[in-house]
């Protein structure tokens, strides 16, 4: 007998289109990460590093300067002050520290509260965990946060809401007023809020990122989570983190313990670095996607997709009801056979009652991509 919360679960969407993408020959704006590196100083110290070793454990909770880095970051670029002894614990990336954070705060028979659309390891992780999860619908056009739909999942057996901004695969920088209402819904119960934030510095627009735990009364309860991958343009790194006050860090450093106990030693300096000496490279990137984002946006809306928001993140939706009858998954196969190009359907991150006629593009890549992308797309929809 096998675990049924993963032997049920089916290939991953991520897969199958970039399996698909590769017979077909198709360009990929299916899968979320950049065709570029990061900074070569991180990869420099984390060389010399590897080379000069130590390359035994490091402290399970993260080695003292990336600890150091990582909260003077938050103090830097939000005013948040962690205490990088007890109130920051590093782990293998964001989802290692999701499920960390799941883990530590909810177990059998606890609720659960996710956005739908959800990034594809939240559920299984909180479900394995013993968790129930119920889930708060993000509705097209616009993708938005209202306190009605909040209300009618959160209630007594609530121990954790996990919230995702800027929001994989909605694009959406949840606002301020957003926000608030999430913090006013939680405020006066025990709820502690776990928020995904791989995203923070991918924010367009001259739109500041909003942590939750910058809100009035909510830094007591939020648990805030990050990833060099994303900040530096390195996600195979896979180091990531976990802020917040030192009585729910020190449970969630003990979930930490057992599912890696601690991060490449190398990784985690090289890391440290780029956060003291690169954070140009984010500021940088958003730029440079921002105009990827335009682009896009602009040559979609041309050909009659209906192109939704993106204040944030990699990805861009797009509903397709326009262009076809045929239900997201469908489209996209059709996209991939016949004009060579790779996206996502939307209904893959839905558990059910999905709407199924949008679809996700990534933009995270090189212009000279989105453009070729886009040229296919023209062709081929002038020839239908
Ligand atoms: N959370 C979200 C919303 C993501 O999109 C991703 C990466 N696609 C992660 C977490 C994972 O981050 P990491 O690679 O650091 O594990």
């Amino acid at each position: 007998m096998t675990n049924p919360v993963f032997s049920s679960l089916p290939t991953s969407i991520f897969q199958h289109i970039t399996m698909l993408a590769l017979k077909h020959d198709a360009l990929n704006l299916g899968q979320g990460f950049p065709d570029e590196d990061g900074p070569l100083s991180l990869r420099q110290v984390a060389a010399k590093q590897l080379l000069d070793g130590p390359n035994q454990y490091p402290p399970s909770k993260g080695s003292a300067v990336l600890r150091q880095a990582v909260a003077a970051h938050a103090a830097r670029f939000y005013g948040l002050s962690y205490d990088p002894e007890d109130e920051v614990v590093i782990t293998s990336g964001g989802t290692e520290a999701v499920t960390a954070a799941l883990m530590a705060m909810a177990g059998a028979g606890d609720e659960v509260v996710m956005i739908e659309p959800t990034y594809d390891s939240y559920r299984p992780m909180a479900e394995a965990a013993g968790a129930v999860v119920k889930s708060v619908k993000l509705e097209p056009p616009g993708w938005r946060l209202t306190e009605d739909a909040l209300r009618a999942v959160v209630g007594p057996k609530t121990r954790a809401i996990l919230i995702n901004s800027p929001h994989n695969p909605a694009g959406r920088a949840f606002s301020r007023e957003e926000l608030e209402v999430l913090a006013k819904v939680v405020s006066g119960t025990d709820i502690v809020v776990i928020c995904d934030e791989v995203y923070e510095h991918l924010v367009y627009d001259e739109r500041p990122h909003v942590p939750l735990a910058t809100l009035a009364g909510m830094r007591g309860r939020v648990l805030k989570i990050g990833s060099a991958g994303k900040i530096f343009s390195l996600t195979g790194w896979k180091v990531g983190w976990v802020m917040g006050p030192r009585e729910l860090v020190s449970v969630v450093t003990k979930a930490h313990q057992f599912l890696t106990f601690t991060t490449s030693p190398a990784l985690q300096l090289g890391v440290a670095h780029g956060l003291t000496h690169e954070m140009d490279f984010p500021i940088q990137t958003t730029r440079r996607l921002q105009k990827n984002r335009d682009i896009l946006a602009a040559g979609l809306t041309k050909l009659g997709f209906a192109v939704q928001p993106c204040e944030g993140t990699y990805f861009l939706t797009a509903g397709i009801s326009k262009l076809t009858n045929e239900k997201d998954f469908a489209f996209c196969e059709r996209l991939i056979r016949e004009a060579g190009v790779a996206l996502i359907p939307l209904s893959a991150f839905f558990k059910s009652g999905t709407p199924d006629s949008y679809v996700r593009f990534a933009f995270c890549k090189q212009q000279a991509l989105i453009e070729q992308s886009l040229d296919r797309l023209e062709k081929y929809f002038a020839k239908q």
